[in-house]
Parts: structure tokens; C-alpha cells; sequence
């Protein structure tokens, strides 16, 4: 058996003992005698893993009671509508802050349902970095700010630090950064994140939400995208993505048993500061995001030469680095190094980076 180092922005790579673990439990589920993929969702050793899968994720993320986690289906594209659809009414506002394609699209979608606005954007600078979140030019009767905490495409991260001098509730999508730095969840009123970045397989999305702000969807929402029918049935209205859901504990379950968000967060900025230190003493790579605003699970380069760009994503391909090639919106490259890439995997493709640059200086 032979692994790549994968450093696909998602589906990404998943941490190598909760393979294993699943391919132990594939056949015979603790001697239930079946695969979890073969299980009723209404048995009590299918209702168990998704109630460890809830309450791992609730303790990694310091919720308290005032917040629920549902596991829903649609990925994130999906909850750009069901945000505004349930947390604002026809007349009711919020305000936008544009630092990528997620975010943007996210507005599009809103803009259907209520009044929202633009606060600022960066698209003047292809979104190489984060815009000053002016408070005075937030609606005084804005319900919340809508923010993307890491962009996933061009690289860039709103700190932490920046989200505590919010005032406002906040809605974020976190699909490509949540457990990966410790950000104060009290901040935000409602927060969603596609599994596929940095949680488990596709097919689940994570929506963590306060309860009390639940109930008051617009009268057009369907069923299916009310917070409401999935809250008060404990995300078993229908059937839920099973299996997704089952390897998403085992992920939650790893990042506990490795030291929680806070350790995940040192190893993130221990491998993302490899690489942005050896690009910004490079030759040849750059990194064109403002260095405060830098990502820790999407670092971007280019070499300013498109040739070189395929040159090097060819030859890294060879040697088991895969899928490093950038977004087509943005082009070079682009390596995600989510919580499940070790920092070994880092240290070679830095190692790989250095013969390169000797090599075509
Ligand atoms: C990938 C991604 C999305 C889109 O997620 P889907 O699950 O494909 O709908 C949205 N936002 C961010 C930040 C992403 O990285």
C-alpha cells in the first residue's frame, strides 16, 4: 500500500487512524454484525454514534447550552439560503462582508430573501486580503454581519483576534478553518461548515446554532430548510447522512484524543509557517496575500511564470505531492493543509519546493 500526500482543498485528506478504524468497524460494527452504511438510522447503536459524534464536537468547540449542532445535508451553497431564510425576515437586515467567492455567493443567495448589504469588500485586490471591518458603517438595525472565516481559494483567514472586536452577532461559514485555530464560538450567532475541508467526507454539513434564534423562518422556507424540523428532531427528521456523520465523530474523536482545537492550532501554524517562511525567502515562489491575513489551511503561491507554475505541480505529482494545483480562479498553486496533513507531509513538500527552486533559478 502506498498513500500520497494529498493537499486537496476538499475532499481533503483525513487522518490515517480513523481510516483504519473504519476499515476495522467496516464489516462487523462493534458485533452488530453489519457496516454503520447498513444500519438503521432509527436503532439505538446508530442513535449512540450520533449523539458521541454531537457531544465530541460541542466539548472540542466550547459550546454551551445555548447552541445546538445539527448535522444537515447540502452542503454549504445550501445554508447560504437557509441563513437568511430563517434568521431574517423579508424586511430584515444584515450585512456582508466580501472577502472571496464563498462570501460572495453567499450574498447573491441573501439578497433573494432579505435586505442585505455589502460592508466591505476585497475585491479591489483580487481578495488578497481581509478588509477593515468599519463598525460605523455597519445598518445600525443590521441583525448580524455575515463573515467567511477562511477563504479557501485565495488563501486568506479573518483572526481571531478580529472576530472578538465584533460587536454585532455574527453568522460565519467556517467550512475550511473550523477546529483549526481556537476562535471564541460565543461571538457567533449561527456557524456552518462543510465537512469535506476539515471535518470528514462530503455529504454533511456541521450547523452549529443558538437554539433561541430558531423559529422565526420566513413563511416560504421549505420544510427541509428549517433550523426548526431539524432542531426539534435532533437531526433525524429524515435520514441523515449515516455513514458521513459516523466518520465525522471518529475525525472529532481523533482531534480530542491529539490535544483538542488548541493543539491543532500549534500544529497548524507550525506547518503553515514552514512554508510561508521558506516562500518568503524563496527566489522564485511568492505569496501574494497581505501577511497578517495569511490562511493556515490554504497557502497560496505562484512563481509569476505559468510554465514554471505546471512545471512544478507536474513534477510534484511525481513525487506524491498531489493536487496542488491552485483554483482555476486564481491559477499557480495552492497547498490546504488541513488538520489532518502532518507536519512531516509539510516538511517534504518544503524539502520538494527547495530542489525545485535550485533547480529552475
Ligand atoms: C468549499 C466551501 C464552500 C462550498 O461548500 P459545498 O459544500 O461544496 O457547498 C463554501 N464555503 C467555503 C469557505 C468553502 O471552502
Amino acid at each position: 500500500m502506498s498513500r500520497i500526500l494529498n493537499f486537496s482543498a476538499g475532499p481533503s485528506m483525513l487522518p490515517v487512524e480513523v481510516l483504519e478504524k473504519a476499515a476495522k468497524e467496516m464489516l462487523d460494527y462493534k458485533g452488530s454484525g453489519m457496516s454503520v452504511m447498513e444500519m438503521s438510522h432509527r436503532t439505538s447503536s446508530y442513535e449512540q454514534i450520533q449523539e458521541d459524534a454531537k457531544s465530541t464536537f460541542k466539548e472540542l468547540l466550547g459550546l454551551d447550552d445555548k447552541y445546538e449542532i445539527l448535522f444537515l445535508q447540502g452542503g454549504g451553497h445550501t445554508q447560504f439560503a437557509m441563513v437568511p431564510l430563517n434568521l431574517l425576515n423579508k424586511n430584515e437586515k444584515a450585512d456582508y462582508l466580501i472577502t472571496g467567492s464563498w462570501a460572495q455567493k453567499a450574498y447573491e443567495e441573501a439578497k433573494r430573501y432579505a435586505d442585505v448589504k455589502i460592508l466591505a469588500s476585497s475585491s479591489d485586490k483580487n481578495f488578497t486580503y481581509i478588509p477593515k471591518i468599519l463598525e460605523d458603517e455597519i445598518r445600525s438595525d443590521a441583525k448580524f454581519i455575515y463573515i467567511c472565516t477562511n477563504n479557501t481559494i485565495y488563501g486568506t483567514r479573518i483572526r481571531p483576534e478580529i472576530v472578538d472586536k465584533i460587536s454585532l452577532p455574527i453568522v460565519a461559514d467556517m467550512s475550511s478553518n473550523i477546529l483549526s485555530e481556537e476562535y471564541d464560538m460565543n461571538k457567533f450567532d449561527l456557524v456552518f461548515a462543510g465537512a469535506q475541508k476539515n471535518i470528514g467526507p462530503s455529504g454533511v454539513t456541521l450547523v452549529i446554532v443558538k437554539k433561541d434564534l430558531v423559529g422565526n423562518a420566513q413563511e416560504i422556507t421549505p420544510t427541509m430548510l428549517n433550523y426548526q424540523t431539524h432542531l426539534e428532531k435532533d437531526s433525524m427528521y429524515n435520514t441523515p447522512p449515516c455513514y458521513n456523520i459516523y466518520i465525522s465523530g471518529l475525525v472529532a474523536q481523533w482531534v480530542k484524543e491529539n490535544g483538542g482545537v488548541k493543539e491543532m492550532e500549534k500544529r497548524n501554524k507550525e506547518k503553515a509557517n514552514l512554508i510561508y517562511d521558506f516562500i518568503d525567502n524563496s527566489k522564485i515562489f511568492q505569496n501574494p496575500i497581505e501577511t497578517k491575513d495569511r490562511s493556515l489551511m490554504n497557502v497560496v503561491f505562484v512563481t509569476g511564470n505559468k510554465d514554471l507554475d505546471l512545471k512544478f505541480v507536474k513534477e510534484a505529482k511525481e513525487k506524491g505531492f498531489e493536487n496542488l494545483k491552485g483554483h482555476r480562479s486564481v491559477g499557480g498553486m495552492r497547498a490546504s493543509i488541513y488538520n489532518a496533513m502532518p507536519v512531516e507531509g509539510v516538511e517534504k513538500l518544503v524539502e520538494f519546493m527547495k530542489e525545485f527552486e535550485v533547480a529552475n533559478r
